[in-house]
Formats: structure tokens, sequence, C-alpha cells
């Protein structure tokens, strides 16, 4: 069985523009890199810890140090890994997981001299169509940032923070783009929430993600009765969570990596969602192309991609799968998960 070496590093990523949701604004994020090394090959990880759910980068740290003491890991498959994370008293930090399978992956396929969409029994690494997010912001800042993403086919728009009307008629009056919104648990009542998605769907909107906070799927179930647009858990979903429970108040999950902490689980979880006819989107946070990578790998499996965590950064300190011009995504040929240091 290989014997890994860990190694962690924080970076720090700067955002283009500030990055405004319903719960707060950023300017930078700090991830950590992970590096697992064995023989001569190293395979790498990033964790995009999220104050949502209670993890930034020194948790990160600090939980590897408490699960991997010694900084050495025996891993031959993704279960030897679950096998050190569920054997540790500390609480979880689901993007550090996520990390360190990651690299076991990008290591598998590099050490098999093999990309890792070959090896997950894909044709290519051709992938969907990523949406493009915009955050929230006042209407002369949303106006330019959706002129700035004039070639995204489809805009994802974040709402929840009381101007929700002015910032979708103002997108409209200057884009015919597809529109999908993002509420991130920001309206409170069903009534409220009914409103608004009558308004959106008034307006050419295919889809809303959390609408009302996670944690009360019965306010979910009944406006799933009513909602002419499709609803996607995303807070509600962390990634363990019954399925067939969620199926009554949402059409969709959203997997993201850092949340459900593992690339194995994540290609389970889509086919435990198929038997539901419950619609996967897969998702990130800020992130650079290292773990957006290994999202859209995942995401060659799901229906929707919402992978653009690197592009609302400027400083990716990684180049891995490439966002063409018409934001389709397209995974690499080179072994693993692709990904090499961009040269600065
Ligand atoms: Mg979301």
């Amino acid at each position: 069985m290989p014997e890994f070496t860990l190694h962690t590093e924080i970076i720090e990523l700067e955002l283009r523009h500030a990055f405004t949701i319903s719960r707060g604004t950023k300017k930078t994020v700090k991830n950590v890199v992970v590096r697992l090394s064995s023989g001569d090959v190293t395979g790498m990880g990033e964790a995009a810890p999220n104050r949502r759910y209670n993890e930034d980068a020194d948790h990160v740290i600090s939980y590897l140090e408490t699960v991997f003491p010694d900084s050495s890991i025996k891993a031959d498959q993704p279960e030897d890994l679950f096998r050190y994370f569920n054997s540790s008293p500390a609480t979880p930090v689901f993007s550090a997981r996520a990390a360190v399978e990651m690299a076991w992956w990008d290591w598998l396929g590099k050490s098999k001299n093999q990309p890792l969409w070959k090896l997950w029994g894909h044709e290519n690494g051709a992938g969907l169509t990523t949406t493009f997010t915009i955050g929230i912001d006042d209407k002369e800042r949303v106006l330019q940032k959706v002129k700035e993403a004039k070639n995204a086919p489809v805009l994802k728009i974040k709402l929840g923070s009381g101007n929700d009307e002015e910032m979708i008629r103002a997108i409209r009056s200057v884009s015919d783009q597809r529109l999908m919104v993002d509420a991130n648990e920001g309206w409170t009542t069903l009534d409220e929430a009914k409103d608004k998605i009558r308004f959106l769907a008034d307006h050419g909107v295919e889809l809303v993600e959390q609408p009302m906070p996670a944690g009360d799927l019965s306010k979910m179930i009944e406006l799933k009765k009513f909602s002419p647009l499709p609803l996607i858990a995303d807070e509600s979903f962390r990634g363990r969570e019954s399925l067939q429970e969620l199926s009554e108040g949402f059409d969709g999950i959203n997997i993201k990596l850092m949340k459900i902490g593992s690339m194995h689980l994540a290609r389970t979880t889509i086919q435990k969602a198929r038997e539901l006819n419950l619609k996967v989107m897969i998702g990130c946070m800020i992130e650079s192309s290292l773990a957006v990578s290994a999202g859209a790998l995942v995401a060659l499996s799901a229906d929707f991609a919402d992978l653009d965590g690197n592009l609302l950064i400027s400083n990716d300190p990684f180049r891995g799968v490439v966002t063409d011009s018409e934001y389709r995504l397209q995974l690499p040929g080179k072994p693993g998960l692709g990904v090499i240091k961009a040269e600065n």
C-alpha cells in the first residue's frame, strides 16, 4: 500500500470584485493546498473552507494535524482515507477531507500516467457549460459585471438582500442571457419566497437555489408544491442528508466537494440522486483552478456545472481546467487532475 507524506500550505486568493452574497462580503479568501507525496510523485488537492460551515484555513491545518499527527498516510483507495477521518474524535472539517482525497486521486492518476477523467471511464475531458455568478452589488456594478460576462450563456444571480426585483429588472434591461438565481437562504417566510419565485418566473429565470433557510424542510415541501421553477438544495444539502427526504422539498441538489468532503462520495451521490430523479448541480466555493478542476471532473456526470470560483480570482496559482470563451469546461489531457503551477 502506498505511503504518503502530507504537506499543507495556505494560499491567499484575491477576488477580482469584492464578492457579496446574502451573508456578507469578501475581498480575499484563504484556502489550503494539500500535497501527498509517495515515491517521486506528488498529488495536489485544495481545501476552500467556508465560514457558513464553521470552517477556515486554520481549522483545516489543525484538523489535518490531529488526524495525521506524523503527516504520514497509507491509502490504496478512498475508503482507507475515510478510516483515518472516521476514527478521529476531531470535529470533521469537510474541506480538509476533500483536499486530502483530491490529492490522493491526483497522485493516482499521475502514478498511472493517465488523466483522471479517463480512469473514471469518460471518453474525453469535454465538460458542461458553467454558469457565471454575479454577486450582490449596487445596480451600476451589477450591470458592469453582466457586461463583463456577456459571453456567458447562463448567469447565476445572487439574491436575498432586499433589492431582488431591482437587480433582476436591471439585468433583464441589458441582457437576454439565461438566468438562474441563488437566494442563499435569504427569503425567510413562505409568502416572501412565493412572491419572489412568481416574479422570477415572470422574468424568465429558470431555476432557484436555496430559497429558504436550511433546516426548515416543511416550508420547502410547501414551496415545492407551489413553485413553477425547479428548486435546488445547496445549504440544505451538505452531503450526508437523506436524499429521499430532500426530494420532497427540492427538485435537485448542489454537490460541492468542500461540503461533502469526498470526490468518491460525490460520484456515488450522483448515482443515488439519479435514482430519485433529482437534478444534480456541481458547485464550488471561491477556489483556484486546482479544486475547480476536481469539481469539473465530478461534473462530467452532472446536469449543471456552477464552477466559476477560479474565474472570480485575479491571482490563480494554478492552471488546470480551461473555461473557453463560451464558458464550456475542458479538462486537461495531462495525468491526474492535469493541474500545474501557473507561471506568474
Ligand atoms: Mg448556493
